[in-house]
């Protein structure tokens, strides 16, 4: 089996690095190693939960080219004792675990071997019910760092001393309480890969879609022509790129109006409109 990637990361120098780190490497089978790719780090219980759904499709085929890379570290070693042990009982008492302090500060440190310790740089993330939520400005700016570090708790979280002690960006998937951060940090990662350089075919896409410009998409159409005795809306087949440009324009604003008010509004404001008549 050749290392070299198919086509070479938009970052990196199409260098193949040693990977020093005490990761099993078949864990991730195969994959090419690029020196400069985008790399999220996952501090995890569960490594085996990688790459998940982000093996498949398009983050699958990037993954495979090495446009991006995905390190899970397996929280387990790092725990006390003959058993490992990770959590405790809370402090103060009440239901479910902990995750300890010192065990979460060792697996942080093993995952800040090698990366910048600018938090522009690389971010390092608690996936947290509690964190500022989720969103494509997030996705944005992490894509924009050289990789990430994400620590996914479980039980009833994380010892906070050790996210005070490493200056850590809380952020959720939204509110609502999983069990765990894989989920979370597998949405995240998604999210934010598929704006990396080369990962959509067709990059124009990430520039028209929900989120992008503070507008959700408007209605998508394909064959058949007639379904159901529902037509696709005429200007559609119009050929007349204007006009279809100003129609997709105005459902956009329309269905933002509608059904996100929030949006609408920030959106309205932002281009000096009125957002209560307009
Ligand atoms: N007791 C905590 C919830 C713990 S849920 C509280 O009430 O805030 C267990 C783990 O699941 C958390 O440590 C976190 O890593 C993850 N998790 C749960 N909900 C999440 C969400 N909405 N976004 C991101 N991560 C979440």
């Amino acid at each position: 089996m050749t290392l070299k990637p198919k086509s070479p990361p938009s970052k990196s120098h199409g260098r193949l690095s040693i990977r020093a780190s005490a990761q099993p490497r078949d864990l991730m089978g195969d994959r090419p190693d690029i020196k400069g790719a985008w790399k999220a780090k996952i501090i995890t219980l569960f490594p085996q939960a990688f790459p998940g759904v982000l093996g498949q499709s398009l983050t699958g085929r990037a993954l495979d080219q090495g446009l991006w890379a995905l390190d899970p570290i397996d929280l387990r070693p790092f725990g006390i004792g003959k058993h490992k042990n990770v959590d405790d009982t809370p402090a103060g008492g009440g239901a479910g675990m902990v995750l300890r302090a010192d065990v979460v500060d060792a697996a942080l440190r093993r995952a800040a071997e090698g990366t910048p310790p600018s938090r522009t740089d690389w971010p390092v993330v608690y996936l947290s019910p509690r964190g500022r939520p989720f969103d494509q400005a997030t996705a944005r700016r992490w894509a924009k760092a050289d990789g990430l570090t994400m620590l996914c708790g479980r039980f009833e979280g994380v010892d906070q001393r050790v996210l005070d002690h490493h200056r850590i960006e809380e952020v959720s998937l939204g509110d609502f309480v999983l069990t765990g951060g894989e989920i979370a940090a597998q949405a995240m990662i998604d999210a934010t890969v598929r704006l990396l350089p080369g990962v959509l075919g067709n990059e124009a896409s990430t520039e028209e879609e929900s989120h992008s410009n503070g507008l959700l998409e408007h209605p998508q159409y394909t064959r058949p022509a007639d379904w159901q005795g529902r037509a696709i809306p005429e200007v559609l087949l119009s050929g007349n790129h204007g006009k279809i440009e100003q129609w997709r324009r105005e459902m956009s604003e329309e269905l933002t109006r509608e059904r996100r008010p929030d949006l609408w509004k920030t959106f309205a404001k932002a281009q000096g409109l009125d957002s209560d008549t307009e």
